[in-house]
């Protein structure tokens, strides 16, 4: 697991369909404290079948053999087991009817990240029973604030904060995390990663650009552009500028809609597996652009977009 954190927070009440996408530690742990998220997240699990029955109606329980090799040896007994579709959601100690919520969002997720990377994706995610085991089973030393984690191969969610998430802040949740596991975040720059991410989270989320990006709106309504792509710095957990992180995710955001829009979103993907193998000066090379090129152009997108 290396520097794919994620937080979606979501306000609801007077605007319900902002769920906005906070993207940072800071972020979560001040909001989280502020008591806002308490009073505006919308809980939704959705109960159907009866207990002992799993999503597709298989039995919930299956050896560890039967699992794939993320989701096993995990809780003993405690351990329950849910298929989807084409998800495997395995909680410790979870009421069956969260874990069925959770594999159906998971096959949504699947299908998501599916679509844009062209190829199957099978979701693994873990629901440990609290933030404490969850940062054990991921192996950081906290989870503060943050709704889930992507690790080797699954999803880990943090139950308490996850379970504050909108609807469509868990949906965005789980496919930005499960897009970090399977195109994977090596060799890459950071902005290209996280933005590819959200731009797999958010693509068939329904929000409106500058509610999901609203941080950056406000910085671009107030005539303020940022002048380059957020590098690592800008998305260290431990900044002190929040306000900064979550506009750090939206700058990487727009950058990677922008390719998609200007070339086409298999070109994205092209890009991000060009930069994988033989970096990402290489890759933007194929499209005609160098980082400065690039820069230019995105900050022309993010106006046209914001403002
Ligand atoms: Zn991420």
């Amino acid at each position: 697991m290396a520097g794919v954190l994620l937080l979606a927070l979501a306000s609801a009440g007077a605007a319900p369909d902002r769920s906005l996408e906070a993207g940072g530690l800071s972020v979560a742990v001040r909001d989280l404290s502020s008591g806002r998220a308490d009073q505006s997240a919308t809980v939704r699990d959705v109960p159907s079948g009866g207990p002992g029955q799993s999503a597709t109606g298989h039995s919930p329980r299956a050896g560890d053999r039967e699992l794939p090799a993320e989701a096993r040896g995990l809780w003993g007994d405690g351990a329950e087991v849910v298929r989807g579709v084409r998800s495997v959601v395995v909680g410790q100690h979870a009421a069956p009817e969260s874990l069925r919520d959770l594999a159906r969002r998971a096959d949504t997720a699947g299908s998501r990240v599916s679509a844009v990377l062209g190829r199957p994706v099978r979701p693994v995610v873990l629901v440990p029973g609290s933030a404490a085991e969850a940062a054990r089973v991921a192996g950081v030393g906290s989870v503060d604030g943050l709704a889930a984690v992507a690790d080797g191969g699954r999803v880990v969610v943090v139950p308490e904060n996850f379970a504050r998430l909108t609807p469509t802040g868990r949906d965005i949740v789980l496919t930005h995390e499960l897009t970090h596991v399977a195109a994977g975040t090596k060799r890459l720059p950071v902005w290209l990663y996280e933005g590819f991410a959200d731009y797999v989270g958010y693509r068939d989320a329904g929000l409106p650009v500058r509610v999901a990006a609203a941080e950056l709106a406000a910085e671009v309504r107030a005539g303020r552009l940022p002048s380059e792509l957020p590098g690592s710095a800008a998305f260290a957990p431990s900044t002190r500028e929040p306000v900064r992180l979550a506009r750090a995710y939206q700058e990487a955001w727009l950058a990677c809609r922008f390719i998609a829009a200007r070339f086409g979103e298999g070109t994205l993907v092209r890009l991000y597996r060009d930069a994988q193998t033989g970096g990402i000066d290489q890759g933007l090379t194929r499209l005609g652009l160098s980082a400065g090129t690039l820069t230019a152009r995105w900050r022309d997108y993010v106006r046209d977009q914001l403002a």
